[in-house]
């Protein structure tokens, strides 16, 4: 029970120190982030607005700066990859 309470207090401190606790780190500057499908394996670049993903990321690319629109329906918002 203490731990629980431990973790909720991580999550109350700034955001640099609670993306060390998440798997998926939460996006607040407008850079897509990359998720693993555990049924394919691929990478994929998600939407750092709404998390849809948008596309697989080629094993060994190098992408920066690179500005995305995404396909999300309800969001359409303009993210950046550096991958
Ligand atoms: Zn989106």
């Amino acid at each position: 029970m203490t731990e629980i309470i431990d973790g909720m207090t991580h999550e109350m401190v700034g955001s640099d120190s609670f993306e060390q606790f998440m798997n998926r780190p939460l996006p607040h500057n407008g850079q897509a982030y990359i998720q693993r499908d555990y049924k394919t394996g691929k990478d994929y670049i998600c939407c750092p607005f709404c998390g849809k993903k948008n596309f697989p990321l080629t094993p060994g690319a190098h992408i920066t700066g690179q500005k995305f629109k995404c396909k999300g329906s309800n969001c359409r918002e303009i993210f950046e990859v550096n991958v």
